[in-house]
């Protein structure tokens, strides 16, 4: 006798349920062989459906032993039944089962390739049984736009696809029409010729005709199996399929889910583009925020100018910067000039009559009788007036001048703007807040003799640069006392071991010995710095009182300013950085440099401003609370993507997917739209920062490369953690029985029936 290729012996199936238990089969007894075409009629309820789930490895069952070419299954696994499902039954069901969102194709060929077949091998398969069901012609018809009946033939031509021996189908025609239903039960005749067909159907007539065998079933037991004519013998042999593990079956799997729901993939991808940019924005933001300088106020005790992107710096050894140094530090990254005079960029000038100062009265410059000694009372007003700076030295390549040339005495500027600008003059008065009084200014008459884009305001010539770093190297003590007298200026009209100074000074400082004769002044200097040992004793012959200052000036020849000053060009510098947010950066670099530098903006933010500091914590807050809430949203929207999914990832457990597979493909699927997003959202990014979008630019200035890596690493950490979140979700709702690999009792069952 015919082995029977499938055969249930006193199988009983219950649906528990936590109220109740409902009796779906009761004691079955039935065997089937190849080439019968059996239809399982019987009233509604009674089982029939059960009987075709549990034929095909859909359902498990509590009692009796279901047997497989002869083989009891009772040692199944849940990975040997996903291996009975993928490779021994094809099921037809009423409700079609088709994948709505793919192509007729692409439904056939995902059922092919999540039983081993290779893509390129499953269409030509798919063609074959395409033409068979005359469905060809529209392959590339979405399934949810087919009628019933071409989604049933549909579904038929998958199931005949695979190339198992049993054919399951659940009331395949109870959604057609008699035209179409004759087709298919059409199709499946055929289809008995060489397999096991099992049909379910509520109207036993319109199969009268072709099946060889009718099942009746009531109440979950078989109430008659009456054999009506005999079957073919089977005109091949269908082998058991030889197994193949599908390769990349997840990958696979992940790309089908994704194209079967396009809008949504679009709209999840455009979310993880989205929160990329929000990661980068609230982390970025977040990182700006841990800088607490800020929240402080500035107190310009230690450094007048609290510009933010200015540092000073020096040698750590204390010694004069070499022109190697200073191309060192222009070398450095985000350095965007600087100045070798560090001390003048401590120090204010005036130049814009009733903004930077007031005239407030002038000596009658007409009357010739009027005091020697003209003076402008002039009134400052240092809250206007800005930073004085010298030309600056550039990186290589850029060009400082626009017109005109550089200044060679300390009466010529360069200043910002247009060619008009050349040759205009103006009064200057700088202003040293930190070391004079109030009202003393040094007054300077310049002349604009080349104009550039840079910056802003004017650039003085080096000399000014170098009288304040005289200033801050060395005391000029007055003979007997210990006044400061702060500036000294190079004048040309001077010789050597001559000086000049204001009016009121100069006649306090003149003595004459009992002859008469004038006693010359001599300065006494001294370093500062305790670092150079530096005296120097300076006889002054004074030759004239000053006629343009407000407070005590020493003028004296560039000889002895040269000697003076030792000519350095420069032991502090005061370098300009592209943005205060590189300040970290530049600081680390210099040190690393063998610098010693500070940051006078952060150095001198020392007095506690509560709402900025209130505006911080606020800021902190809500950067944590909108990272956490991004996070969660990512969570509920793959989760109700993936919910949408649970039918499909069913359908396609029925065609054979494993769960492993199942799972792998949600990792991917969640991969495939992350680094979709990612490169969407970093692609924004640069586009913004590449138009120089400030709001962006700015964040990401506060980023270095390894903190974007770092920020990355917590978006794509995040995105897996939800997938892995989900793929339980999908593994414990589509696959509850879910699996371990399949062991290898398949194999032997296979060498057995052969
Ligand atoms: P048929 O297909 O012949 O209409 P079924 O096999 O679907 O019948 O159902 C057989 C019996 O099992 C019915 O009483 C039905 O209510 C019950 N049943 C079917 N599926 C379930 C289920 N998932 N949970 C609980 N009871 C079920
Ligand atoms: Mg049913």
């Amino acid at each position: 006798m015919e082995q029977a290729i499938v055969a249930l012996h006193e199988v009983s199936k219950y649906y528990v349920t936590p109220q109740t238990v409902v009796k779906g089969l009761e004691r079955i007894t039935l065997s089937f062989t190849r080439g019968e075409f059996v239809a399982v009629t019987g009233e509604s309820g009674s089982g029939k459906s059960t009987l075709a789930k549990v034929l095909a490895g859909i359902l498990p069952y509590e009692n009796g032993e279901m047997l497989v070419c002869g083989r009891p299954t009772a040692h199944f696994d849940a990975a040997d039944w996903e291996r009975y499902r993928a490779e021994r039954v094809s099921f037809v069901s009423q409700s079609y089962d088709i994948l709505p969102g793919c192509t007729v194709m692409e439904n056939i060929v995902a059922a092919l390739v999540m039983i081993g077949e290779t893509p390129a091998d499953a269409e030509v398969r798919a063609e074959e049984v395409l033409r068979e069901v005359e469905l060809w012609e529209l392959r590339d018809r979405r399934a949810a736009k087919l009628s019933s009946g071409q989604k049933q033939r549909l579904s038929i031509a998958r199931a005949l696809a695979k190339p198992t021996a049993i054919l399951i189908a659940d009331e395949p025609t109870g959604n057609l029409d008699s035209a179409n239903s004759a087709k298919v039960i059409e199709l499946l005749a055929r289809a008995a010729k060489d397999r096991l067909v099992l049909m379910v159907t509520h109207d036993f007539d319109e199969a009268a005709e072709v099946v060889t065998r009718r099942v009746i079933l009531r109440d979950g037991a078989v109430v008659s199996d009456v054999i009506l004519r005999p079957h073919a013998a089977p005109v091949r042999i269908a082998e058991a399929p030889a197994h193949r593990t599908p390769k990349k079956l997840g990958l696979f799997t992940a790309c089908l889910q994704l194209r079967a729901r396009p809008i949504w993939s679009a709209i999840v991808l455009a979310f993880f583009a989205l929160t990329i940019f929000a990661v980068f924005a609230f982390m970025g933001t977040l990182t700006v925020a841990l800088d607490p300088t800020p929240t402080f106020d500035y107190d310009n005790a230690a450094f007048r100018n609290g510009s933010d992107r200015r540092i000073v710096a020096c040698r750590i050894d204390g010694a004069p910067l070499t022109a190697d140094d200073l191309q060192t530090i222009l070398a450095i990254d985000r350095v965007e000039s600087l100045e070798r005079f560090g001390y003048l960029t401590d120090v204010q000038y005036a130049w814009q009559p009733d903004v930077d100062y007031r005239v407030l009265y002038s000596v009658d410059r007409a009357n010739p009788d009027a005091d020697a000694v003209l003076i402008d009372y002039i009134e400052l007003d240092p809250s206007a007036m800005a930073f004085a700076q010298t030309v600056p030295l550039l990186p290589e390549g850029e060009v400082f001048l626009s017109a005109g040339r550089l200044p060679q005495a300390v009466s010529e500027v360069v200043a910002v703007g247009g060619e008009e600008m050349l040759g205009q003059s103006f009064a200057l008065y700088l202003h040293d807040a930190k070391n004079w009084n109030r009202s003393a200014f040094h007054h300077v008459n310049v002349t604009v003799v080349g104009v550039t884009d840079y910056g802003e305001g004017l650039y003085l010539h080096e000399d000014i640069g170098r009288v304040y770093l005289a200033n801050a190297r060395m005391y000029l003590a007055e003979r007997e006392s210990n006044r400061r007298y702060h500036f000294y200026t190079p004048n040309a009209d001077l010789e050597p071991g001559q000086a000049r100074m204001e009016a009121s000074y100069m006649q306090y400082l003149q003595e004459y010995d009992e002859n008469g004769e004038l006693i010359p002044v001599t300065f006494h200097f001294a370093r500062l710095d305790a670092l150079q040992d530096y005296n120097y004793d300076l006889p002054l012959e004074l030759v004239g009182a000053h006629t343009s200052t407000f407070n005590v000036l020493v003028e004296v020849s560039p000889e002895d300013f040269a000697v003076l000053t030792h000519a350095d060009d420069g032991d502090q510098i005061s370098i300009t950085i592209e943005d205060y947010a590189y300040t970290d950066r530049v600081l680390d670099a210099l040190l690393g440099s063998g610098f010693a530098a500070v940051s006078p903006y952060r150095e001198g933010s020392v007095i506690p401003n509560r709402e900025a500091a209130a505006d911080r914590v606020q800021t902190i807050l809500v950067c944590l609370a909108a990272f956490v809430a991004v996070v969660a949203l990512e969570i509920i929207l793959l989760r109700a993507m993936f919910a949408l999914q649970l039918e499909s990832y069913r359908l396609l457990r029925y065609v054979g997917l494993n769960g492993v597979s199942a799972a792998r493909s949600v990792v991917w699927q969640v991969l495939l739209l992350v680094l979709g997003g990612e490169a969407v959202g970093l692609g924004a990014i640069f586009l913004c920062a590449a138009f120089d979008l400030r709001a962006v630019t700015q964040i990401l200035k506060y980023l270095p490369l390894g903190t974007c890596v770092v920020l990355w690493m917590v978006h794509f950490g995040a995105s897996l953690f939800a997938a892995l979140w989900v793929r339980r979700a999908v593994r414990k709702q589509v696959f509850p029985d879910a699996s371990v690999a399949p062991d290898l009792a398949w194999e032997e069952h296979e060498e057995v029936q052969a």
